[in-house]
């Protein structure tokens, strides 16, 4: 069998993780994958600093570009828009497949990476980007290829709807639910990308581009956070037969002055019997509505070290067929261009 060169740039939660799975089940992803995948190293800042989960002291690394130069499959798990958009195309350069879950580089610089992609025949895989481990991207991508979306919308923000649910559930003020979210992990040192509502809006970003066959970018999304909710807002939203969710909503207009796209982020009330309703906790749910498929729901876990692993690993054994069979990339830079509207109609 053939052997590929995999470089995992980045080892925190969700690359800890990615490397611990491939090297416990390296004997089923060879044979799913066609080929040997040898975790060629692993990219980290500091390859001394204690870690939750042991790697191979050996496979760390500072040196980001022989890494990359080296590898069939590159995957990018370090976050953040910079130094991560330089690697992935650098990677792309060098004619290796791309996968990551950096929902913020896709969010801003998706054009720039698809197009370096397509130039080469490199494909560029995300599943994690958007909702961890709950396959949306590939339904999106391949399955429903054949249809036409009309709308998607839901609860991609695990962080924000622990909050909100602890509110609404236990009668929490803002405040309190906050600390209890930072305290079990759902909230980063630094919440301000989760309760502001971006990391929702980088991922509708992502299912709009996608769904519509365009390219939206985080500056096209109409975006509101969760910070002026309060307890006494949801109280009466309960009183009133809603709970408040923070609603990522990607619409296809069609005018009669041609198409557009509305793509939105907002604290949105919802009528409890809808299934939206019982998302409770960090779990995330979206629901697709195709012209033909007509409505679909995806649900689970949005976050977690572990879960997006397993969205990460799907994607390196895709990328690793298509690698041997001399494939081609997505072709995802040949999108058209719809106009954004600023609001949609509900
Ligand atoms: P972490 O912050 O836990 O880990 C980041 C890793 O990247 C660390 O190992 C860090 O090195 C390394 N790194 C960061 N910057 C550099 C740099 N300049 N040079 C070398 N190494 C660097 O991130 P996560 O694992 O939580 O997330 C990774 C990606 O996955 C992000 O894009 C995130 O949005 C996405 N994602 C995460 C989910 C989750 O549940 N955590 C869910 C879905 C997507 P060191 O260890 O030395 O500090």
């Amino acid at each position: 069998t053939r052997t590929l060169r995999v470089a995992l740039l980045g080892a925190g939660s969700v690359g800890s993780q990615v490397a611990r799975l491939m090297i416990e089940h390296g004997d089923d992803l060879a044979e799913r994958s066609g080929a040997r995948l040898e975790l060629a190293g692993i990219l980290v800042r500091d390859p001394e600093a204690p870690r939750d989960s042991p790697l191979p002291r050996e496979l760390l690394t500072t040196d980001a570009e022989a890494l990359i130069l080296g590898a069939d499959i590159v995957i990018e798990l370090m976050g953040g828009i910079e130094p991560a958009r330089s690697y992935v195309l650098q990677a792309l350069r060098s004619g290796a497949d791309v996968v990551t879950g950096n929902k913020a580089l896709l969010a801003t610089h998706g054009a720039e990476i698809f197009e370096a992609a397509d130039q080469v025949g490199a494909s560029v895989s995300y599943e994690a980007a958007v909702a961890a481990a709950i396959p949306i991207i590939r339904p999106l991508r391949d399955s429903l290829a054949g249809d036409r979306i009309a709308r998607i919308f839901g609860i991609v923000n695990g962080s924000t709807n622990f909050i909100l649910d602890a509110m609404d559930r236990q009668g929490l003020s803002a405040e309190e639910a906050q600390r209890i979210a930072t305290e079990l992990g759902f909230l980063e040192a630094d919440p301000t990308l989760d309760l502001e509502g971006y990391d929702a809006a980088q991922k509708a970003a992502i299912l709009a581009s996608l769904a519509f066959h365009t390219q939206v970018s985080i500056d096209d999304v109409h975006r509101e956070g969760i910070e002026s909710v309060t307890a006494d807002m949801i109280s009466d939203a309960r009183r009133a037969g809603y709970v408040v969710k923070l609603l990522a909503v990607c619409e296809r207009l069609t005018e009669e002055s041609g198409d557009a796209v509305s793509v939105r982020v907002y604290p949105a009330l919802i009528d409890r019997e809808h299934p939206l309703a019982s998302v409770h906790g960090g779990n995330n749910a979206v629901f697709v509505e195709a012209e033909a498929a007509g409505p679909l729901m995806f649900y689970g876990a949005g976050a977690g070290g572990v879960q997006t692993a397993s969205a990460v690993l799907g994607d390196v054994v895709s990328a690793a067929r298509r690698h041997i069979a001399g494939g081609v990339g997505i072709g995802e830079s040949a999108r058209q261009s719809l106009p954004i509207a600023p609001f949609g109609h509900i």
